[in-house]
């Protein structure tokens, strides 16, 4: 309190493009389901803009703020400290002001971990299988590493794969590669989480789920369209499907509880992006 007056605090979104990013949406239905004096707004900056955007916040008060593509990477070096999330995954989605100092953060391969937790065990016996091997394949499998789960890794471009195999083991976790598109793996697989962009535009996905067993949880990561044709012919395969808005939606409340220290209200914010996606 300041003069009897709550001090709003600010919290935004920076990425390129930026329009798109339904974070607001969620973060401000959290803030007025607890009817806490905060506002969360969305800011479109250019990657050459990115360090006097940076300065900017700061000086403007902002308690926090999410970063999204293409910055993730390149925030690094204007950042004062970064958690042991960041550093896993070379990548940061949350910085927190605190006390003048900007610590980076990550919470896409926790939110992850939380939504899938909310379907599966995790622990050494299962066997995941991981499509693709770009930025979101690189935090999932980074947060997986610490269960000891078994990943399996299949990438269009094998070097990209072999890089992050080489990431999870050099964490302690368990990783190999199977060639993209060769389907012996997915009779083991628990559970197979789709991270390409393939079925943005629903396209059909390049290879067949053919052998899957029935009942192994399925995740793509993409959220829109709800149902990508990927996630369509693992349903019709008798698997259990989940997209990916529950990363969306836990990403945003791990960084809710990293900035303000205290639980978010979940349900809220889910309400609030379902709205928005009009689901
Ligand atoms: P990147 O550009 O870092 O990686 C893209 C990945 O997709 C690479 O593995 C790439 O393979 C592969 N890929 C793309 N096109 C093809 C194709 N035609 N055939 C085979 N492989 C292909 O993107 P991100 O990892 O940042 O994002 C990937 C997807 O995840 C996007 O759709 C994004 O919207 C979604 N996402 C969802 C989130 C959520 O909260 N639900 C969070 C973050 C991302 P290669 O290495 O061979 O190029």
């Amino acid at each position: 309190s300041f003069g009897g007056v709550d001090l709003v605090k600010h919290f935004a979104v920076i990425g390129d493009p930026i329009a798109h990013s339904l974070s607001p949406v969620m973060h401000n239905a959290g803030y007025k389901a607890l009817n806490l004096a905060a506002d969360y707004q969305k800011f479109q900056v250019s990657p050459e803009d990115l360090g006097e955007a940076v300065l900017g916040l700061k000086a403007l008060g902002f308690s926090g703020w999410n970063v999204t593509v293409p910055h993730k990477e390149t925030i690094l070096p204007f950042l004062d400290e970064l958690t042991e999330e960041a550093v896993r995954a070379g990548a940061v989605n949350t910085v927190k002001v605190d006390k003048g100092r900007l610590i980076g953060h990550n919470t896409d391969g926790s939110g992850f971990v939380r939504s899938l937790q909310e379907h599966m065990e995790l622990d050494e016996r299962q066997q995941i299988v991981i499509l693709g091997a770009g930025g979101a394949a690189k935090g999932i499998a980074m947060a997986l590493a610490p269960f000891q789960a078994q990943l399996c890794i299949m990438n269009r471009t094998p070097e990209r794969g072999a890089e992050l195999v080489g990431k999870v083991l050099e964490w302690g976790g368990q990783a190999h590669q199977e060639e993209w598109g060769r389907g012996a793996w997915l009779v083991q697989a628990d559970c197979v989480i789709q991270t390409t962009s393939i079925g943005l535009k629903k396209e059909e996905y390049p290879f067949s789920l053919a052998g899957i067993r029935p009942g192994t949880l399925v995740v793509d990561i993409i959220f829109n369209p709800w149902e990508t044709p990927f996630l369509h012919s693992a349903k019709a395969m008798g698997c259990k499907t989940v997209n990916g808005i529950d990363m969306l939606l836990y990403q945003g409340v791990n960084a809710w509880e990293f900035w303000l220290e205290d639980k978010a209200p979940v349900e809220s914010m889910r309400k609030a992006l379902y709205q928005a996606l009009a689901v």
